[in-house]
């Protein structure tokens, strides 16, 4: 058995994996962020990240850019999650370490809306680095 790349201790199989490959969508608003977490870990998961990203703020997005990896993520840690009606939001930390090997950390706190009954990422607000 292979652990969550996510990092939520349970098995991918059953954690972010039917996720990322479409046979099931994010019912809650940690899980959405859980799955897109482990598809920048992942790597080449543009098209994941791009389904699941809001159209009114992906226009800037690129997929090539997001199929680019040159960060090695380490572990993500959910702080804080809400959910009203439609709308959630998620604060994170995603600690990684960057093309140097630098030991760096992402603090965010994402906003997510639900849509036709899916939820996407709208955007986030990142916190001062520690
Ligand atoms: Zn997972």
């Amino acid at each position: 058995m292979a652990l969550c790349i996510c990092d939520s201790k349970k098995e991918y199989s059953i954690c972010c994996e039917p996720l990322l490959t479409g046979s099931v969508k994010a019912k809650t608003v940690r899980q959405l962020v859980r799955s897109r977490y482990a598809a920048y870990a992942a790597g080449g998961q543009a098209n994941y990240l791009m389904q699941t990203w809001h159209p009114s703020t992906a226009s800037n997005i690129k997929a090539a850019e997001l199929n680019t990896n040159s960060y090695t993520w380490d572990s993500l840690e959910i702080l804080r999650h809400q959910q009203k009606g439609d709308y959630g939001q998620v604060e994170f930390v995603a600690r990684y370490r960057d093309d140097e090997g630098i030991k760096k950390a992402h603090h965010e706190t994402s906003l997510l809306q639900r849509v036709n009954g899916d939820w996407y990422y709208l955007n986030g607000q990142v916190a001062n680095q520690a």
